[in-house]
């Protein structure tokens, strides 16, 4: 109903009031029985105000408003925090439509209309302002309200909270260095127990009280602030407009921006929307739901709420939340209604949905809805089971899981039959799914502690904050005998993927004392106890943990674990992973059973064996010993005949191990002063079975001494400088495979020669390995398929692959020793100034966690495209620590490599991510 033109005097012309397309653009967009935007306009209106619009769209209960867009914010900070000249015509306008919707008018004296002001940055972002709810209200409104409403009550309920919230957020009136308590709730806590001598609910304060606290309340503004609370409706508005924009410049959200590599250009904007109150009594209420349960994945409603609350009393904790499934006790229409709005949500938005909404007299209203965060058990059941539910296809269903959670699939859970005997104390919510045993400690400073100790912990609190996060991430598993489903520790649990029992509200935690009490026992800090994140008990004691069904199913061959929904449904998402992919995922492994736990996860070969750690094992060391101090040729050789025969054998049994899949051997590495002994003792021990005087040893040692070893006497250098040790590793790989194929099994042997830089080094090792080949051939009367390459890892390598590439088969990009030597920073050594280069952000991730794109992924690019125009055929890999880090995958990916090679346990991330790459491709 228009009973009110727009206080800026626009003109009449209906459609184009809020447009204020005229001058300077369009800076406010309606939501309501107008909408002017949608859900894909998330850059524009930020997440909030595109899906307020997009669920306005789909006809769902939606307060009207509307929302300030980006581009004013942007507007704001370049022009020394002013406003364009038609944004506040055109909020007039807005806020009209809302009045015209509501039936209610800003700061009316009969049937005032009270708003909300919130953030709404692209996605929800800590560190900006707080809502700010039932603004508009004065002392002549919030009698009016009273009036109107016939429950004045609920209308000085509101007055409080509003004065309470812009208090804090807009006139900053808040807790001082060395105040323990929030200075409103101070003065809330004073007047109970002035008037009752005890701490009573919220909920039991009369008018009378209410009255007082906003007395109260506006004494400490006036105090704290200096000048009184704003009265005006229009000046509360626009000062929690600026409060918004202001905090995007705030401390906190500048260094989440910059964690999170959000550009600052992007901006906030600020949803203004007319207030639904879930406090006028036993019939409203507020709360926070999933369309699906976010830990686990199980299809059911999940979420909580609380009768005659609003938004902000249940993420607060002051009252404990009930679980969204008792709502059809209260209120059993909303409960419907509420049911209906989430089948629909997921139909429309077709993944799960995190929403909040309130309750008013028996009317439901959706206030915010966005994806949910999940754990990654529960990303792959939804992505499954909207699949198999036709919501989704089966490439969304692999862009559904998340690459880098994805290893907490396979993560250890506890052994059923440790189960069954160990004692359930408790129970709460699972929150993060998984097996944790520890040590508890019940503040996060002594679970650092004794985790840097080396103990298992676990944290256990009443509820979590942020100044927790330290302790948390310390911590194996996390407990808290408070707080529901959207309580910080449920929260964290999901995005860090720790195993976390939340709201177990048996357990009697006492933080003066330090213990947990539960059931006439008591716990201290350091006693063992246990959680199932995945099923919500508690355990005393240390429970036995077991593998994950994925583990147990694909490596032990468990038949049981096979039949459980997660194996299942890990094993259908693989399969789409296969359909996707376009590289390989082969594995780094030196022994047989490395090779197959990694083929029982879907490796397609070895794409590195490191032969140095084979000569550690037993007497081997001694051998090689012996050849290391060799003085002669004869002498070395004569060492080297007794090496032989145990990588002969190792060869053979990862040979067999792969089953035909190839296997990429890579020569000695090392520095070899690397397997002589440097104590004093040792090298007694080694002279006596030598049978030779120490001070052999101690010079031999000395002589091999290098000031830089990283970039000394290593790789192809060595086999260049004693060609006898290339010959005998060749000839082990050759024998082993002549063995091996005459046993039926077909072998494809790839020798790899690292650190080459000049094709000259190849060639000499070529030699070597070629005249082998051609023995062992004519010796055991076999035909043998095998190819020769490098590892591209020195920059000179990477800029000579055109030159390379002739003597080469293939390259296998050692990304380790490449950023190191295109870094010029040794890993073993960055420890001591990379943490401070992230926090100054000279670097944005760990480069050798994460392939530096523009630096390091520049030698990998050239040496792809000059090494394929020698060799159009040239096989291509990258056996570095990045093989395994998605966000590198996917640069494998665009630069085209054949495959990614990594540690077995990291396989199945691997064709998860190489699968999102080629699919994003
Ligand atoms: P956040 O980004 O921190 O979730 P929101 O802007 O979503 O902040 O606001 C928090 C809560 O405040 C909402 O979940 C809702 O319960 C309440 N709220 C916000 N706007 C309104 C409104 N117009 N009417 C009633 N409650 C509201
Ligand atoms: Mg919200
Ligand atoms: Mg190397």
């Amino acid at each position: 109903m228009a009973r009110k033109k727009a206080a800026g005097g626009q003109a009449k012309r209906k459609t184009s009031k809020a447009n204020g397309a005229a001058k300077g653009g369009k800076y406010v967009y309606l939501f309501g029985s107008r909408t002017d935007g949608n859900g894909s306009m998330k850059p524009l209106l930020g997440g909030k105000g595109a899906n307020l619009a997009e669920m306005c769209r789909i006809g769902l209960p939606v307060p009207p408003g509307f929302t300030i867009t980006t581009e004013v914010c942007t507007y704001y900070y370049e022009h020394k925090r002013t406003y364009p000249p038609a944004l506040r015509p055109q909020m007039e306008a807005g806020l009209a439509a809302i009045e015209r919707q509501t039936r209610k008018k800003f700061g009316d004296l009969n049937n005032p209309l009270l708003v909300s002001v919130r953030s709404g940055a692209r996605d929800s972002m800590p560190g900006m302002m707080d809502t700010i709810l039932n603004l508009g209200l004065n002392d002549q409104t919030v009698e009016a309200l009273g009036r109107k409403t016939s429950n004045p009550r609920f209308a000085w309920d509101c007055y409080r909270r509003f004065i309470q919230m812009y208090g804090d957020v807009v006139l900053g009136v808040q807790k001082r260095a060395g105040e323990d308590h929030e200075p409103f709730e101070t003065v809330i806590d004073g007047l109970k127990h002035e008037r009752y001598h005890q701490a009573i609910e919220d909920t039991k304060l009369t008018v009378d009280d209410l009255k007082e606290l906003v007395t109260r309340f506006k004494a400490l503004v006036k105090e704290r602030v200096g000048r009184e609370f704003p009265t005006s409706p229009w000046d509360q508005l626009m000062g929690a407009v600026g409060a918004v924009f202001g905090s995007w410049m705030n401390d906190r959200a500048i260094v989440y921006r910059r964690k999170y590599n959000i550009p600052t250009e992007w901006g906030t904007a600020v949803n203004v929307q007319a207030m639904v109150y879930g406090n006028t009594g036993e019939k409203s209420g507020s709360g926070v739901a999933f369309t699906r349960n976010p830990a686990n994945g199980v299809k059911e409603f999940y979420g909580e709420f609380l009768i005659n609350a609003q938004g902000e009393d249940v993420v607060a904790g002051v009252r404990t939340p009930e679980p969204v499934s008792e709502l059809k006790n209260h209120l059993p229409k909303a409960y419907q209604e509420l049911e209906r709005i989430r089948q629909t949500l997921e139909k429309h938005f077709r993944d799960v949905q995190d929403f909040e909404f309130t309750i008013e007299d028996g009317v439901v209203y959706m206030l915010q809805t966005r994806n949910g965060k999940r754990t990654a058990m529960a990303a792959l059941k939804f992505s499954v089971d909207m699949f198999k539910e036709k919501l989704i296809d089966w490439k969304t269903a692999v862009m559904r899981n998340p690459a880098d959670q994805f290893e907490q699939l396979l993560a250890p859970v506890f052994d059923t039959a440790e189960v069954a005997k160990a004692q359930a104390i408790a129970t709460g919510l699972p929150a993060g799914p998984g097996a944790a045993s520890g040590q508890i400690y019940l503040n996060a400073d002594r679970a650092v502690a004794a985790s840097e100790k080396g103990q298992p912990v676990l944290l256990v609190r009443l509820e979590t904050s942020p100044e927790d996060l330290r302790g948390m991430i310390a911590a194996e598993g996390i407990l808290t005998a408070r707080g529901g489903v959207s309580s910080h520790a449920a929260l964290v649990a999901r995005q860090m993927g720790k195993v976390c029992v939340c709201g177990a509200s048996a357990l009697e935690v006492d933080y003066q004392a330090r213990t947990v009490s539960v059931e006439g026992q008591t716990f201290k800090e350091g006693d063992w106890m246990s959680i199932d994140g995945t099923s919500g008990k508690v355990f005393a004691g240390r429970v036995k943990t077991a593998p994950s069904e994925i583990v147990a199913g694909l490596i032990h061959d468990d038949a049981s674990a096979k039949k459980t929904e997660k194996f299942k449904n890990f094993q259908q998402l693989m399969k789409w992973c296969d359909q996707a992919t376009r590289m390989g995922v082969r594995t780094n492994a030196d022994t047989p059973e490395q090779a197959s736990n990694a083929i029982a996860f879907g490796a397609t070969g070895i794409g590195l064996t490191r032969t140095e750690h084979m000569f550690f094992e037993g007497d081997r060391i001694d051998a090689m010993r012996e050849m290391i101090l060799a003085e002669t040729l004869e002498e070395r050789k004569a060492a080297l005949a007794k090496l032989l025969p145990y990588q002969r054998e190792d060869f053979a049994g990862i040979f067999r191990a792969l089953d035909g899949y190839p296997a990429t051997i890579r020569f000695l590495d090392p520095p070899l002063h690397e397997f002589l002994p440097q104590t004093e003792e040792q090298q007694r021990d080694l002279a006596k079975k030598l049978g030779v005087p120490v001070s052999v040893i101690q010079s031999r040692v000395a002589q091999l001494h290098e000031f830089n070893p990283m970039l000394g006497f290593r790789g192809c250098r060595l086999g260049i400088g004693y060609p006898e040790i290339s010959a005998m590793q060749a000839r082990a790989v050759f024998e082993a495979a002549a063995i091996v194929q005459k046993e039926g099994i077909k072998v494809r042997p790839e020798i790899m020669i690292p650190l080459v830089g000049f094709k000259k080094e190849l060639d000499l090792q070529l030699e070597v390995v070629h005249q082998a080949a051609r023995e062992v051939q004519q010796e055991q009367r076999v035909k043998l398929t095998y190819s020769v390459g490098t590892m591209i890892e020195i920059p000179r390598g990477a800029l000579m692959a055109d030159e390379i590439a002739q003597s080469a088969e293939f390259f296998s990009f050692g990304t380790n020793d490449l950023t190191q030597t295109a870094l010029g920073m040794s890993r073993d050594d960055s420890g001591s100034f990379l943490p401070q280069y992230a926090e100054l952000e000279i670097v944005k991730k760990n480069p050798f966690a994460t392939i530096d794109i523009a630096g390091v992924g520049q030698l990998v690019d050239i040496a792809v495209k000059r090494g394929r125009t020698t060799r159009k055929d040239l096989k291509l890999g990258i056996c570095g620590e990045h093989g395994g880090d998605p966000d590198s995958i996917r640069f494998f990916e665009q630069v085209g490599l054949d495959y990614v090679s990594c540690s077995p346990f990291r396989v199945p991330v691997a064709r998860l991510a190489a699968a999102q790459a080629a699919l994003v491709k």
